[in-house]
């Protein structure tokens, strides 16, 4: 076994123990990388040197004797959507291709206080608007399992990275799906928290009122360690939330029979008929474990997406006016002001943005502001509230995470309707501003799928408790195809 396929917890025993060094763990995954990442395209930027650099000194550390944090040597890979100092954090866009943040987001700061080791920045739908990592300005990072299919998006790179063993872990960023989607496609454990458990301090804002930032792993127990790490108030954001943080880890290997687990109907209508079968399939193997169902009904469910494709637009059309050529990234022509600032956007943007910008624009107009964005507003309220009376009677959810295994690459290019349709199952829990976990359910013709857990706000506990024991039911194996890039 290579150092490089270690699980997060596998990897820190490792270390623990001394039967590796940090130094040796990171130059594995570089050699991994090296060797798989022309085919699979996951980073954007990689920063080898430095990495080394901290791995040989958390190495001193613990040879001296002194305390090293919970991740000390953990390779993590950064969606390149968070600003990472001195390192470039380009939201796989054009207008930011050269822009090097000054500052840390709190996530990475806290990882690193951790003692985990940014190995790179990965790849994304430019700016995080995306379901396939298509809409990147550089390249399309491809699926793991199949080379011909994406890796689901936005968060593409940071899925596909964990997926093919490059690194244990992986920042990703959820506005509508953007890691449970992914995750469910390249057949990896992906965790939005709760709007509010996680500093958005630093993420390049697409949503503001739905951007979640949350890890990518190959393990449920993985995800918790994670967790541990990244939650908490930040007075940094005002929207993070100052509640005690769990220790997620205590919520492992516990039995949960006692839970309440409901099964929202609506979402097993929306999806293809072999997810559906799928998914109950690993129900059933919880049924047989001696957990009780009952079917709720969330009947707004079908509605959300056409909020979602309003009120994510109208955040970004706002969000996005900071690009102009003169705060932020490059300026594309300096003849006069306006023109400056129209061929900034023009030749900065890509269509997919440009679109979101201009749908946004327009549900926000005077016009339209009471019948489209307000109207979104009240839909939004509505599947909040018919969260909270469902989640009055169930303690979690289990439900499809994606309609359908991935795509081949240019399957939706002329259809953008259809590219929205990939978020059915995981954009209404944002409006809600719910924790939810993708873990992987199965394949249908060799592609991974995955089963989502839905939990009350600021539950992840019970969240990872339910994905935990599933998880170890449902033995999907292999976790990754870790020989390369399918082969
Ligand atoms: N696919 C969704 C979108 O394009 C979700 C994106 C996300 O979660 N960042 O908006």
């Amino acid at each position: 076994m290579k150092l490089y396929q270690l699980t997060l917890q596998e990897a820190k025993k490792g270390l623990e123990q001394g039967e590796f060094t940090s130094e040796e763990l990171v130059s594995s995954v570089f050699e991994r990388i090296e060797e798989t990442d022309s085919d699979i395209k996951a980073f954007v930027t990689l920063t080898k040197e430095k990495a080394l650099e901290k791995a040989r000194e958390i190495d001193k550390k613990r040879k001296n004797g002194e305390k090293v944090g919970p991740l000390a040597g953990i390779p993590v890979a950064i969606k390149d959507n968070m600003c990472t100092e001195e390192v470039l954090t380009t939201c796989s866009s054009k207008i930011l291709e050269n822009y090097v943040p000054p500052y840390n987001a709190t996530v990475v700061n806290k990882l690193s206080e951790a003692g985990a080791i940014m190995v790179g920045k990965t790849n994304m739908d430019e700016f995080a608007m995306g379901s396939s990592t298509e809409n990147s300005a550089f390249y399309t990072t491809k699926n793991p399992w199949d080379l011909k299919k994406v890796p689901g998006g936005s968060s593409g790179g940071s899925s596909a990275s964990v997926a093919t063993a490059q690194v244990p872990l992986a920042l990703g960023s959820d506005t509508g799906g953007s890691i449970r989607q992914p995750a469910s496609f390249c057949g990896v454990v992906g965790m939005k928290p709760t709007y509010g458990r996680v500093s958005r301090y630093g993420l390049v804002a697409f949503a503001s009122s739905l951007d979640q930032i949350g890890p990518f792993t190959r393990t449920v127990a993985d995800t918790a360690e994670v967790l541990d790490v990244i939650s908490g108030n930040d007075p940094m954001d005002s929207t993070s939330v100052d509640l005690e943080v769990p220790k997620h880890t205590d919520y492992l290997d516990k039995d949960i029979s006692e839970l309440k687990i409901g099964l929202p109907k609506e979402y097993f209508e929306l999806v293809d008929d072999e997810v559906r079968t799928l998914v109950n399939s690993g129900i059933d193997k919880l049924r047989d474990d001696g957990s009780e169902f009952s079917e709720v009904s969330l009947p707004t469910t079908e509605q959300a997406l056409n909020a979602y494709y309003l009120i994510a637009p109208a955040e970004a059309s706002s969000n996005l006016a900071r690009y102009d050529g003169v705060r932020y990234g490059n300026r594309f022509a300096t003849s006069d002001l306006k023109t400056m600032y129209t061929e900034s956007r023009k030749e900065g943007l890509g269509d997919e943005v440009k679109r979101r910008i201009m749908l946004g624009t327009y549900a926000l107009s005077a016009g339209y502001h009471d019948a489209l964005y307000l109207k979104a507003l009240k839909v939004r309220s509505l599947i909040k509230e018919e969260f909270d009376k469902v989640f009055s009677e169930c303690d979690v959810l289990i439900a499809p995470t994606t309609p359908t295994p991935s795509f081949e690459e240019g399957a939706n290019d002329d259809d953008p309707l259809t590219m929205y349709k990939n978020d059915i199952c995981t954009a209404p829990i944002n409006l809600a501003g719910l924790p939810a976990v993708s873990i992987p359910c199965g394949f249908i013709e060799g592609l991974p799928i995955g089963i989502q857990v839905i939990g009350k706000p600021f539950d992840e506990g019970t969240v990872i408790q339910v994905a935990d024991r599933l998880e170890k039911l449902l033995q999907v194996t292999p976790k990754t195809p870790q020989q390369g890039s399918n082969s």
